[in-house]
């Protein structure tokens, strides 16, 4: 069955959420939102999320980290069930857009609002869930509320985090009323959706609605520390030199080689990024002493990253015997490849053949909180289009047509995990 997801509805609560933190411009094509963590528009986000939630018969919590979550339990389920959550997160980043994270949450309660419209019986409750700072842009480095949820993350130092204003997480969630008690605990949970725009150009190069997301790529920040030796740029010879950054060149065009073979050979959607060089003393007229170079690598099998960063550490050691410096290396941030629920997947692609919507895989080449409950239980993740793959951006675009074909296809999903539609014969 195809639920009636309805597309004015849906569209009219992302437009609302835009409003909070909206960014003003002359771009006909710009629709930013900057919507970070404890502000007044946060604020106003969260209080219209519950207002909905509400509207639609949900019971409303919010935990200790501030995540928001309203639970449907209809007559028909045995309410000790374990529940069929989804969600995504209303926080963005400085000059948003307005899809990335309301989109999954706008469209995970529009999803129940379609099974209630339709007179579906679920044997699970529902839960619809909105993260705080998935985006990390003003309390350190993302995915927060869900890291909290599942323990990946410490509570008490989750809230002691402190913005650029000096002020503690725990501080700006009391003062806009959104500290809660307790913990979500997605570990209790049957299952996790998140919906969410793709940021990439697969979908709408394929002409397909909905991308049905195998596994959320590995993530592993690198620190490179390249020690020469400052010098005078007229003075210094050429051959007395120990330059750092013409070192660190070697070392980045040398990632480059190593990401471009491991695509070659094992894994065409390794990626490999040096994003942030750091020259000291950066000064025109001397000859660099020293260069910190960061290095992101991705790809969807650990091997391949291991891989890339074994080839790092052989391209720093060539340099630095051939070049005098000195290196360091550093690796402080290793998130393994995350796979989604083969079950989801598959409850996934069911709904979107009920709904008469093309669907296919794909991998994500960014973290969402999906990652993070995937730890503890099934977890899926589904793309909606995205315009020439813009994000982070206030000319990120998905037409509301996307929007819900995509939900429909989320909606469709949820349903048959939570037991409201029979499974499609297969
Ligand atoms: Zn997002």
């Amino acid at each position: 069955m195809r639920l009636p997801v309805d597309t004015d509805r849906l569209r009219a609560d992302i437009e609302a959420n835009a409003a909070f933190g909206r960014v003003e411009t002359d771009d006909p094509d710009a629709h930013g939102r900057t919507n970070r963590t404890g502000t007044e528009a946060n604020r106003e986000a969260r209080n219209y999320l519950v207002d909905r939630l509400r509207d639609a018969g949900l019971d409303v919590s919010v935990d200790a980290v501030g995540n928001v979550a309203g639970k449907w339990v209809p007559e028909s389920v045995d309410p000790d069930a374990a529940p069929v959550a989804a969600g995504s997160h209303l926080d963005s980043v400085p000059e948003g857009g307005i899809f990335d994270g309301p989109l999954g949450v706008y469209a995970a309660l529009e999803s129940v609002r379609a099974m209630q419209e339709a007179g579906v019986d679920p044997d699970r409750p529902v839960l619809v869930v909105s993260f705080t700072e998935e985006e990390g842009s003003t309390f350190g480095d993302g995915l927060l509320g869900s890291s909290v949820a599942v323990g990946e993350a410490d509570l008490d130092d989750a809230l002691a985090r402190e913005n650029d204003a000096g002020e503690t997480l725990a501080e700006a969630l009391s003062r806009i009323g959104y500290r809660g008690e307790g913990l979500l605990d997605p570990g209790s949970w049957d299952a996790f959706f998140e919906l969410h725009i793709e940021q990439d150009t697969v979908l709408e190069s394929a002409g397909v609605d909905v991308g049905v997301v195998t596994t959320i790529t590995g993530i592993t920040h690198c620190t490179v520390e390249i020690d020469g030796e400052a010098n005078h740029a007229g003075a210094t010879a050429m051959g007395d030199r120990t330059d750092a950054l013409t070192a660190a060149s070697e070392v980045v065009l040398d990632i480059e080689s190593a990401a471009n073979q491991t695509v070659d050979t094992d894994s065409e959607t390794a990626v490999a990024t040096v994003g942030s060089l750091s020259v000291s003393p950066n000064a025109t007229n001397v000859v660099p002493g020293r260069v910190e170079a960061g290095v992101d690598v991705r790809a969807v099998e650990s091997a391949s990253i291991e891989q890339i960063v074994a080839a790092v550490r052989e391209s720093l050691d060539r340099v630095k015997r051939e070049r005098g410096v000195e290196m360091g290396f550093a690796r402080p941030f290793d998130v393994p490849p995350t796979p989604m629920s083969d079950r989801l997947r598959a409850a996934a692609h069911d709904a979107a053949t009920e709904a008469e919507r093309s669907a296919i895989d794909l991998h994500s080449g960014a973290a969402h909180d999906a990652m993070r409950i995937a730890r503890v239980t099934d977890a899926s993740l589904l793309f909606a289009p995205s315009r020439d793959g813009i994000s982070h951006n206030p000319r990120e675009w998905t037409d509301w047509a996307d929007c819900a074909a995509a939900t429909g296809v989320l909606a469709g999903a949820m349903a048959e995990i939570a037991g409201a539609i029979d499974p499609v014969e297969k």
